[in-house]
């Protein structure tokens, strides 16, 4: 039944056989025994369109099944990501709808007992298919008095291992479970935090994030002593340590060059933006990420994902008659805006399956009670705040598809408005929302007063505003941008605002010499035979297409070369783009999403170390909420670097 499945997404997917591969193995609908109910993705769009129908019927003015169908159709236009394409109507499962949690304490403060809580609610998150995130700032520094027999702590690393290895006992269909792990630099092991991961095999299970304010960036820059201190945020701290700045800001800048992490978080930004941190005193205080670093979250939230894909608007692509259809984008994102609410409902209805499926397990009370609580507290601050993730995919396609160049101002600029054209839709669909189900719980439109995105949103739009003051708004935040690493598998497009990989490269795959109808290309050391084939990124054969350009022919090296620079995406990808230009341009669209943006600046393996410290620092000067860099080659094991091994 998997190559019946298989060969019918195959052909939905045009011959792209690792689509085909990933919706089978990843979201095609299955028991536990691995029985496949679901042919094609038209099948599974029907269950998500279905169940979108039915929330909506509950409200006033529904949008019906079909209207759901034609957004979701062919991943045209709008994509839930991996969990919510999964679990939505999914029965054979007990699973969450949720991409991101973050936990953490609760009101308790650092003891071995709360450590170990944190340990067991990762693993029960990562059970549902959750991706994790939690912070490590309030955990004391190595050397600090205990009250028992150990006499002093070992600071924060050993827990940092705790935590890796229970991600990676935790299996997820296939995946692994994704944890992120912060620290704030102010801590006084951020120093060791930093370097944890340089040991080869160590901490694999866990990405890592350094929370930076601006203070330190200050010092770096200014080359000035920082204080470091714990608790961190105490106005009496116990610990304090004077630190060059610059020195462990070239640590981190070295690191982040020879093994891609730590990743950087401008926390001063990310709370200065945050909507939801104007609800701080509410148990909204942001304290982490989610594992790819899109949502920041405060303890026990959750946010579910879904994409636009941006390719679809542009109306005559790749021709000198290219336009971009705002009015039915901005139709579509009120849409998108919508079904992500209704998914909130569903996953409160799948909290409530999760908790009734606790209660009936053969376990003790007490084994179920962490467990249990986990979700209650999940269930009322997801109800409570209503958070939503819009997101977008394929900017780097749509780009090009307007005869633009990614990196270029042009380019950036167009983006630009597109975004905006995205939050102010998104939000002016919230509003409409709350006049129809109700704002969320605790909206206030005082608390949001001087909140810098509230306040760019009252700017270019005061109608809404004044709407919005006198309903209320549905969702405490609406907007991200995720990576969208198996979405833009499925849409067939650029990922994110990433730009292209690359358009075409060659790849070798081996073949039996003896047969008649085959031609070798290449026999390696083993005397194996290889053929070479061409593989194109899909909206490059689009390009060809639209221009006339043979795409079945077998092109040499140099003609693919000239194809290339034929095209909008000649010095467009990854690792050709102007980088510093790709940092402003994450800056500035940032301004018109409420929570992060995920985007990893890809670089050749000759860049130094000056390059990303530039990079870092323009990123936080920029407005860019964080930033991570890979190094082509600097991690073994990353699938991108055997790929480009033509
Ligand atoms: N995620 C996860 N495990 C994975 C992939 C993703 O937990 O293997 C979570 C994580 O929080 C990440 C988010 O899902 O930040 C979104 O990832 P992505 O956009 O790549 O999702 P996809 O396109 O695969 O649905």
């Amino acid at each position: 039944s998997f190559e019946e499945a298989y060969q019918a997404s195959l052909a939905y997917f045009g011959g792209d056989e690792l689509a085909a591969r990933v919706w089978v193995n990843k979201y095609a609908l299955k028991d536990s025994f691995g029985n496949i109910f679901e042919k094609s993705p038209a099948d599974m769009h029907w269950r998500i369109a279905n169940e979108v129908a039915r929330i909506e019927n509950k409200y006033k003015n529904p949008i019906s099944a079909e209207e759901v169908f034609e957004l979701l159709d062919h991943f045209k236009y709008i994509v839930p990501a991996g969990s919510p394409m999964t679990g939505i109507g999914n029965h054979h499962q007990v699973a969450s709808l949720s991409n991101c949690f973050v936990i953490g304490l609760d009101g308790d403060a650092d003891s071995y007992g709360a450590i170990l809580r944190v340990d067991e609610e990762q693993v029960q998150l990562m059970k549902r298919r959750g991706g994790v995130g939690h912070d490590l700032s309030h955990l004391r520094p190595k050397g600090s008095p205990v009250n028992n027999s150990a006499l002093t702590s070992t600071g924060l690393v050993p827990f940092m291992e705790r935590y890796s290895n229970s991600t990676r006992e935790v299996a997820q269909d296939g995946r692994r479970g994704a944890l992120m792990l912060s620290v704030s630099i102010k801590h006084p092991d951020s120093e060791a935090f930093i370097d944890a991961k340089m040991t080869e095999g160590k901490i694999t299970g866990a990405n890592v994030s350094v929370k930076i304010d601006d203070e330190f960036m200050r010092c770096a820059t200014e080359d000035r002593e920082y204080v470091q201190q714990f608790p961190i945020d105490s106005a009496t701290p116990q610990v304090t340590k004077d630190i060059s700045a610059r020195k462990l800001w070239e640590k981190i800048v070295h690191n982040a060059w020879k093994s891609a992490e730590p990743g950087v978080l401008f926390w001063d930004t990310i709370i200065r933006e945050s909507i939801p941190d104007c609800y701080a005193d509410l148990g909204f205080r942001t304290v982490s990420t989610n594992p790819c670093g899109e949502i920041p979250l405060c303890p026990y939230d959750s946010c579910r994902l879904l994409s636009i894909n941006l390719y679809s608007y542009v109306v005559n692509p790749f021709t000198d008659k290219a336009y971009f259809n705002y009015e039915l984008f901005r139709k579509h994102v009120a849409l998108a805006q919508r079904i992500m609410d209704d998914i909130v409902d569903m996953e409160l209805e799948k909290i409530d399956q999760i908790m009734a499926k606790i209660k009936t397990d053969p376990q003790s009370d007490e084994v179920k009670s962490t467990e249990y609580h986990l979700w209650e507290k999940i269930k009322r601050k997801s109800g409570m705040g209503r958070r939503t993730g819009v997101g977008i995919t394929a900017e780097g396609d749509m780009i090009a598809a307007m005869g633009l160049r990614y990196g270029t101002q042009e380019a950036t600029d167009f983006s630009v408005e597109v975004h905006k054209t995205l939050a102010l839709a998104a939000y002016r669909s919230s509003v409409e929302m709350a006049k129809e189900r109700g704002a969320f719980e605790i909206y206030d439109t005082k608390r949001e007063e001087n909140n810098p995105f509230i306040n760019r949103i009252k700017e270019a739009d005061p109608q809404l505003y004044e709407d919005m003051a006198k309903y209320g708004r549905r969702n405490i935040a609406c907007l991200t941008i995720a990576p969208t690493g198996t979405t833009s598998l499925m849409t067939q497009t650029t990922s994110g605002i990433e730009p292209v990989f690359m358009p075409v490269y060659k790849r070798r795959r081996k073949v039996n010499p003896n047969d008649a109808d085959v031609h070798v290309d290449f026999v390696d050391e083993v005397g194996d035979s290889f053929e070479e084939y061409i593989v194109y990124h899909r909206k490059f054969i689009e390009w060809m297409r639209i221009n006339g350009i043979d795409t079945e022919k077998k092109y040499t090296q140099e003609e693919l070369d000239e194809l290339v620079a034929k095209s909008p995406y000649y010095k467009a990808t990854a690792n050709d783009v102007d980088w510093l230009m790709k940092v402003r341009m994450q800056g500035a669209i940032q301004k018109w999403v409420d929570h992060s943006i995920s985007v990893t600046i890809n670089l050749p393996n000759n860049v130094d170390e000056a390059l990303v410290n530039r990079l870092y620092v323009e990123a936080w000067k920029s407005g860019c909420k964080g930033c991570t860099v890979y190094r082509d080659g600097s991690r073994s094991g990353v699938m991108i670097a055997v790929e480009k091994k033509k």
